[in-house]
Parts: structure tokens; C-alpha cells; sequence
């Protein structure tokens, strides 16, 4: 397939814009090449500038869980674009926003609408700070959080040493304040506490960790972080930007059963518009300006035609039968994936829930981080070009997790197991 047009834009794109691009892993810096240009999106399928058709397992990073442009969302937008863009004065669209986000997620009795996911947790670990009067958050290597000056902060050496930036520019002394623990550790989360327990504000965690591919919680691991930030009087934040509306209905919190503090939301309830939401515990958050003192705001937060298309969304994973479809279809791509590999004779592992998972080049299990990080991303980057010259775009990077949407059918599944089929036998 040609690809002149894009590489065109993407020439001129890199004398314009840092990277080329406007959000970095969209570069293919990690598997090389160049990134295709969009034209339009449907269904299953992107479709590059050249006319050249992808089916597409990332789904603009995950909002498009009922496919792109479903004809609901679009109607909807459109409906709502007639009467103007935005007001600056509230909406009817935001209170049903708040009435469905509170119905779908119990633990969310208040709500508050933002414009990105990085806004959600920020604006979170804020709350999390100000309602307790503490300084110090606890996340987790491997998570991702958005790009707020706190997340973008790593282990220093020795458990509980200081965090180091792992960016230029976030302040050594704002780093100090973010402790990084190693995901599904019992005893590490136990001893961090026990050492500095009454200082922790909060502690913020992807239930499933979707940023470094697909790891599941162990046994007991979200219940254990939940009784220590009991105990501790710290405030327990799951970051569902990923995982809400797409492992389940009620996201990670309702298939684990367990009651987070706050819960910040993006992707899926924007349904492909800039959005970002966090909510919670009503005490905590009657604590958000103007009801209380800690302050957040945005000129655009709850904008219309944003809470029409996520609402149109979340219209349509409502539908009976929604999830278990997903879940079928989802299991049948891993099976078939795994079996190609398998066929081929080459080391490869998934995991996944519901409609999010993650492919490993390195046998399993995949029990944490360092587990994750023994996938060969050499292997990878030629998987994820023998797909995409065949047709099937993956993440351009070994450590993001993979998502189906409802629009992905039989024909695709079989499709994308050819392709894999073919490349997997180039690889072996
Ligand atoms: C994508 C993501 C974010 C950041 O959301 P943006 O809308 O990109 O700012 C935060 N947390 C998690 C878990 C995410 O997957």
C-alpha cells in the first residue's frame, strides 16, 4: 500500500508541530516508520489519505467502544451543533450526564465534567490533598495517569526513597511528594503505609493496569489497597479513564466489587470528544469549588455537543447483551491470536478483560510489571508492521493495551487472525 500523502503531511507536520505530532506516541517512535494520516473512520475500519483501509484495534485510544461514527452519536452531535457550540452558562445535557454517570457508577454520588483525563486526575489528587490535609500520593510503576507534574514521577532507588521527575521541567520537590509502588506488591503497599500511612493523601491506581499492556489485579490486591486507605484515613482514587465503560458497565470497580473513594472517567464518556469527568464520594466532593474551597473550574468543561456524543455512547453500551458481545468476540480474537503464535512456534502471551487486552511477545504469565516488561518489543514492532501492511493497526507500542469495539464482527476477527496467521509465519 502507498503511503506518499502521508508522508508528505507527516514531512511537513515535523517543520511544524514537536514530533510531527500532537500527542507522542502517535509518531511511531517506538516501532519505527511513520505514522498514516487519517481521512475518516468507520465502523471497525480507519481510513488513511490514501484511501488505504485499517481495521482498527485502538479506537481513537479507546472512546470508540460502539465503533466510529455510529450513526446515534453523529445524529446526536448534529442535533445538538444546530443550537449553538457552546454557552458558558449550564446545560440540561450535563445534568443527564451527571444523572447517567451517578446511575452506572454507585460510587460516584457527585460528579464533576472536565475536558481531558489528565484534568480528571489532577483535579482529583487535588481534591484528594486539600479534603485531607495531607501532601503525599501513592501510584503505581506501569500506570499512567495523564501528564500532571505529579505522574510524571518514578521510583527513586530504595522503596521508600523519594520519587525522581522522569520528565524535565516537573519540580524535584513536587516529585518528592509521588511514592511509586510496584503494582499487585501486597507487602510493599503494607510497609509504605506503616511507614508513612498519616501523610498519604491519596493513593491513585489503574484498577487494570492498561498502560503497560494489560495487567490484572491479583487476588484480594484493589481490596487490600482499600483497607489500608481506610485505615489510613488516605483517599483511594481509581483511575477508570481507560478501564470505565469498557471492562463492564459499572467499569473495574463493579467486576471487582470494590468502592473507591473517587474515580476519574475520560475516553469512553466522550464518546470521541474532549472529555474528562471525576466523581465520588458526595462529602469529598461538596469539598469542590464553589460548594467548597478547593478550586477547579474550565470554560468549556460540560461543553453541549460533547455531553451529546458521550451520552450517545453511553446510550449504546446500555443495550442489552452489549458487554457479553464484546466479551465473546474479544476472547475469540485472543484464542485465535495465541493459537496462530503457537502454530508458528513463537513466544506469545495475552491477557485481557472484557473488551481490553494486551499481547505479549514472552511466555506467561503476566502477573505485574516486571512481567510485562519481558515482552520482546523487537518481536513486536515486526508484528505490528506484518498487521498494518496487511491492514490491521495495533497501538505503535508494545505496552499499550488493545480494545474491540461492538462494530468488530465476525469478518473482522478472521480478517485480523489471517493477517496474523501470515505474520506470525513471516516472524517464525
Ligand atoms: C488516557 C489516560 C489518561 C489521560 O487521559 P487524557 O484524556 O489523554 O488526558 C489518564 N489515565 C488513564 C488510565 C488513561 O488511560
Amino acid at each position: 500500500m502507498t503511503q506518499q500523502t502521508s508522508h508528505t503531511l507527516f514531512q511537513d507536520a515535523l517543520t511544524l508541530m514537536p514530533g510531527g505530532v500532537n500527542s507522542p506516541v502517535r509518531a511511531f517512535k517506538s516501532v519505527g516508520g511513520e505514522p498514516f494520516f487519517a481521512q475518516s473512520a468507520q465502523g471497525a475500519y480507519l481510513t488513511d489519505v490514501e484511501g488505504n483501509r485499517y481495521i482498527d484495534y485502538i479506537g481513537s485510544w479507546g472512546p470508540m467502544i460502539a465503533g466510529h461514527a455510529h450513526p446515534d452519536v453523529l445524529a446526536a452531535v448534529n442535533a445538538t451543533v444546530q443550537n449553538g457550540l457552546s454557552f458558558g452558562v449550564p446545560n440540561a445535557l450535563e445534568v443527564t450526564m451527571a444523572q447517567t454517570i451517578t446511575r452506572l457508577v454507585p460510587s460516584c454520588e457527585m460528579v464533576r465534567m472536565v475536558n481531558s483525563g489528565t484534568e480528571a486526575t489532577l483535579s482529583a489528587i487535588r481534591l484528594a490533598r486539600g479534603a485531607t490535609g495531607r501532601n503525599r500520593i501513592v501510584k503505581f510503576e506501569g500506570c499512567y495517569h495523564g501528564h500532571g507534574d505529579s505522574f510524571l514521577v518514578k521510583a527513586g532507588s530504595g522503596m521508600l526513597t523519594l520519587g525522581v521527575p522522569n520528565s524535565p521541567g516537573v519540580p524535584k520537590t513536587l516529585a518528592d511528594l509521588t511514592l511509586t509502588l510496584t503494582y499487585n506488591d501486597f507487602e510493599a503497599a503494607t510497609a509504605l503505609f506503616a511507614d508513612l500511612g498519616h501523610d498519604i493523601a491519596g493513593v491513585i491506581v489503574e484498577p487494570i493496569v492498561g498502560n503497560a499492556n494489560c495487567i490484572l489485579p491479583a487476588e484480594g490486591y484493589l481490596q487490600h489497597l482499600r483497607d489500608l486507605c481506610t485505615q489510613y484515613g488516605s483517599v483511594l482514587i481509581f483511575d477508570e479513564v481507560m478501564t470505565g465503560f469498557r471492562v463492564a458497565l459499572g467499569g473495574a470497580q463493579q467486576l471487582y466489587g470494590i468502592t473507591p473513594d473517587l474515580t476519574t472517567f475520560g475516553k469512553i464518556i466522550g464518546g470521541g470528544m474532549p472529555v474528562g469527568a471525576y466523581g465520588g464520594r458526595r462529602d469529598l466532593m461538596q469539598q469542590i469549588a464553589p460548594s467548597g474551597p478547593i478550586y477547579q473550574a474550565g470554560t468549556l468543561s460540560g461543553n453541549p455537543v460533547a455531553m451529546a456524543a458521550g451520552l450517545a455512547t453511553l446510550e449504546l453500551i446500555q443495550a442489552p447483551g452489549f458487554y457479553p458481545q464484546l466479551h465473546a468476540q474479544t476472547d475469540t480474537l485472543r484464542r485465535g491470536l495465541q493459537a496462530a503464535a503457537d502454530e508458528a512456534g513463537i513466544a506469545f502471551t495475552t491477557t485481557g478483560l472484557c473488551a481490553m487486552f494486551g499481547l505479549y511477545f514472552c511466555e506467561g504469565p503476566i502477573n505485574g510489571y516486571a512481567d510485562a516488561m519481558r515482552s520482546d518489543s523487537s518481536q513486536f514492532n515486526r508484528f505490528f508492521h506484518g498487521m498494518l501492511k496487511r491492514g490491521v493497526y495495533f497501538a505503535p507500542s508494545a505496552f499499550e493495551a488493545a480494545f474491540l469495539s461492538s462494530a468488530h464482527g465476525d469478518a473482522e476477527i478472521e480478517l485480523t487472525l489471517q493477517a496474523a496467521r501470515e505474520t506470525f509465519a513471516e516472524m517464525a
